[in-house]
């Protein structure tokens, strides 16, 4: 009884704590107010004017800072505008649209086109598939990334399968790194389709929440070895190094691909905000530059990691098991009867991302994963939500018992 005891003490306090979306804090954004004072000069090193139109593939001395974080050769990068989450959106329009190197026809003219979607993941892909009429097949994700028996059993025997997501480091949301084997798995696996794809979607790159970062092993380099050079499409932006809705993104891939890439997009802008790259690199500099304003990030939100772990593990004990993550946005708590905590939570004044949405079609078959995203509450909004939310976990396990 002392759970609903509890949750009636919850549900008077009249909560309005809001746990839905991975944004960084005010203060995180602070970090990067001096760049709002940038660029002190409106010439890229090489003396382009960055004020007029131009440039399609983004200033060789952003590509050259970002293309070893991302680990594309500069040459290969092209840097998109405020969301990453639009080149991979674009990335999949352009396929339909127009035929990729190396496939029979464009994809539009597919029966059925098909993408793998390792779970959890991220929504948002699941959204890019849905509104294109791509069909999702779940895969699962086990300590090491996605379950390679499945994955290379899916793509060498169906044709269909054209693409596949990944959020290869600090997965959203379970906080996943993929291990050097499924990397190479990745790379090497034979494919039914010619034009098959990999949406790696490294968009937590530099976003370490511990002193030991993880390494990732070189999709793109690997591809290449294993004679599938033009499978890998990278994704990746500064959304959360700099500012969330002012930062920049980059898409490589081969050589191939990054010229069918720029032949599309030609047709549809004549160049990216320079200035606003330019800002990037006066602000961040170089890799040193990148790893320093990351560690102030993580000075910030790895104790509101600490906490969520802390409060889940003094009022959960046995009733839940979540991820401890050592990078990126996000923890994975799995609990029975998920939609119903999210539902209780919901009438309490706490929001969470709808159960389900870790999934294609926003179904969880096992109804129990909820993805937490700590990081824009402060410390005291945060344990308030966390503690109120493992309140919801014990009165529906103790209304279910
Ligand atoms: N990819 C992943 C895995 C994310 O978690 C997010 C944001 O939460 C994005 C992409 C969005 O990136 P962008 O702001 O560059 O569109």
């Amino acid at each position: 009884m002392t759970a609903s005891r509890d949750y009636a003490a919850l549900a008077q306090r009249g909560l309005s704590l809001d746990l839905t979306r991975g944004k960084p804090s005010p203060r995180q954004l602070d970090l990067s107010n001096d760049m709002l004072r940038l660029p002190e000069s409106y010439h890229a090193a090489d003396g382009t004017d960055a004020r007029n139109y131009g440039d399609l593939q983004g200033l060789p001395e952003l590509r050259e800072l970002f293309g070893p974080l991302l680990q594309v050769p500069p040459a290969q990068v092209v840097v998109g505008g405020n969301a990453s989450l639009a080149l991979m959106h674009d990335t999949v329009v352009h396929a339909l649209l127009g035929k990729v190197p190396g496939a029979e026809r464009r994809w539009v003219e597919e029966p059925e086109i098909t993408f793998l979607c390792p779970v959890p993941g991220y929504d948002r892909h699941f959204t890019i598939c849905e509104r294109l009429g791509i069909t999702m097949v779940a895969v699962p994700m086990g300590p090491d990334g996605p379950d390679m028996d499945v994955v290379e059993r899916l793509v060498a025997s169906d044709p269909k399968v054209k693409g596949m997501w990944c959020v290869p480091k600090y997965s959203n949301p379970s906080g996943v790194v993929y291990s050097d084997e499924t990397v190479r798995r990745l790379a090497a696996m034979p494919a039914a389709a010619p034009d098959f794809r990999i949406f790696w979607d490294n968009a937590y790159a530099v976003h370490h929440l511990t002193d030991t970062p993880a390494e990732l092993a070189d999709l793109l380099a690997l591809c290449a070895a294993h004679g599938n050079p033009d499978r890998a499409l990278v994704y990746g932006s500064t959304s959360k190094v700099t500012l969330a809705g002012a930062g920049v993104s980059f898409f490589g891939s081969s050589p191939a691909n990054v010229e069918w890439f720029l032949a599309n997009t030609r047709k549809q802008s004549i160049g990216p905000d320079k200035l606003n790259q330019l800002r990037h690199v006066e602000f961040l500099r170089d890799a040193d530059g990148v790893a320093a304003h990351m560690r102030r990030h993580a000075e910030l939100i790895a104790p509101k990691f600490e906490l969520v772990d802390r409060v889940l593990t003094k009022e959960l004990g046995g009733l839940a098991t979540w991820t401890s993550p050592r990078g990126g946005y996000f923890i994975s708590l799995e609990v029975p009867h998920a939609a119903e905590v999210v539902a209780r939570a919901k009438a309490a004044g706490i929001a969470l991302t709808p159960a389900g949405a870790t999934h294609p079609y926003g179904e969880d078959p096992d109804d129990r994963v909820i993805r937490i995203a700590p990081t824009y509450p402060e410390l005291d909004e945060l344990e308030q939500a966390i503690l109120g939310l493992t309140v919801c976990v014990r009165l529906v396990a103790e209304e279910r018992a």
